[in-house]
């Protein structure tokens, strides 16, 4: 039986002043009984990582209740098929609302439905216009997004939406054309395939990025990534939001170029998105052409396929081969380059010209970037790309040169280009220089 005192009517939700949280949680799911209630949930299932998550059922309805205003009415699921009131066990935890005034809920036709009520609401709420309000704003993101999304196993909290809905579409929209979905860290699955074109499309956000910056209600959620992940960070609890689980970790700040291509990025998958789930989805307008076409925008052409993850990135290679000036970053001060390296036929503006060969070298070895924070290996960007010669290139490769030689050598590296060593200062969380040595040793491959 569910508490009848924590059933909110319709009407007082949709006048009174309604929590960020709440807010955000119906946006996300809303499920009809009839047309007499709705409700939004919040749902999970234990981990291989990690049993006994019905022990975490209480403490998160707890949570998220400090977060939820002036009505903190999310109750745990214990109803049975013969209350008045019967929620299949699926959904865990609840909140209720009672369609006091009579509306017809799901009524596609109607402007007067229950999303388009909600959407109008939300559409007043300040906090969508004013950045300022950085509180409420993680309020409602978390509120949408932590009552259910799963872990992926690729470093993303993946959330379903029904591509296919008018609504669905319409409640993303809004979370991006107020700036609430940091380009930086989410990012499309559209699952889009010939043989698959009805599964639902993913957005996704970085892990490290919501366990830091946005935090969780869910302590069960900690626990699996603790247990997974033995150089997970504690869990820290915020002292000025009660209720809100954090991991005390760092995650890899991009550099203002890296950040606008990401954003750059970013905004041409959203309006290829648009399009796409009008034009492609909902319209029907389903000729291989355009399937092929956003196949490849998203980076899902077969003969694009290559995993950034594993394989390095030969556009970037070429760059840095094509732009640094012809010096070796470890040894220019020491040795000329003709007693290091030899010439080599290159094109230049569409001639072969004789230049000295190099090699370009991962700062910081490329194996350690195969990410937890994107589909890329985060170590595979110019900034932390050097050219080398040779010689430099073969002693710094682990198990070949001596330590104290390649520690020689990455000491130049980062006298010798300022690009590499901001780029480890934020990858290491240090500028300490000798520190920077060790830890770039540490990880050499
Ligand atoms: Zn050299």
């Amino acid at each position: 039986m569910f508490d009848e005192n924590k059933i909110l009517n319709l009407s007082s939700f949709l006048e009174d002043e309604i929590a960020p949280t709440v807010l955000g949680a119906f946006l996300r799911r809303s499920e009809y009984i009839g047309n007499e209630y709705i409700f939004t949930y919040f749902s999970f299932r234990s981990s291989k990582f990690y049993e006994f998550c019905e022990n975490y059922y209480q403490d998160y309805a707890n949570c998220i209740n400090q977060k939820s205003g002036i009505f903190p009415y999310w109750q745990l699921n214990i109803s049975e098929s013969n209350d008045p009131i019967y929620i299949s066990s699926k959904y865990k935890g609840v909140y209720i609302l009672k369609n006091d005034l009579d509306i017809e809920l799901s009524d596609e036709q109607s402007g007067n439905n229950f999303t388009n009520r909600l959407l109008n609401k939300i559409r007043r709420q300040s906090f969508l216009f004013d950045y300022a309000m950085e509180e409420e704003r993680k309020d409602f993101l978390r509120g949408y997004l932590d009552v259910a999304m799963s872990y992926d196993g690729s470093g993303f909290f993946a959330c379903d939406y029904h591509c296919s809905s008018r609504a669905d579409i319409r409640k993303i929209s809004l979370l991006m054309d107020h700036g609430l979905m940091n380009p930086e860290y989410f990012n499309f699955n559209t699952r889009l395939t010939e043989d698959t074109t009805q599964k639902d499309d993913q957005f996704r956000v970085s892990w490290k990025y919501y366990l830091c910056e946005i935090g969780t209600y869910n302590k069960y959620r900690m626990e699996c990534i603790h247990a997974s992940d033995t150089n997970a960070a504690e869990l820290t609890i915020d002292e000025n939001s009660p209720g809100i689980y954090y991991f005390n970790i760092d995650y890899v700040a991009l550099s203002p170029a890296r950040r606008n291509e990401k954003t750059q990025n970013f905004i041409s998958k959203y309006n290829a998105f648009i399009n796409m789930a009008y034009g492609y989805r909902i319209e029907g307008n389903q000729d291989a052409e355009t399937l092929r076409q956003y196949r490849q925008l998203f980076g899902m052409d077969d003969s694009n396929n290559e995993d950034r993850r594993t394989t390095r990135n030969q556009r970037i290679v070429s760059q840095v081969y094509d732009d640094e000036p012809d010096e070796c970053v470890c040894c220019k001060n020491r040795y000329n380059i003709a007693d290091r390296s030899f010439y080599v036929k290159r094109r230049v503006n569409g001639l072969a010209v004789d230049k000295y060969f190099f090699e370009i070298h991962h700062a910081i070895s490329f194996s350690n970037g195969q990410s937890q924070y994107t589909e890329e290996n985060v170590l595979d960007v110019i900034e932390n790309l050097v050219k080398v010669c040779p010689t430099c290139h073969t002693c710094m490769t682990a198990k070949r040169g001596r330590e104290e030689d390649i520690k020689i050598l990455l000491n130049s590296m980062l006298d010798n280009s300022p690009k590499v060593k901001d780029f480890a200062e934020g990858y290491f969380g240090t500028t300490d220089k000798e520190e920077l040595i060790i830890k770039i040793y540490e990880v050499l491959h």
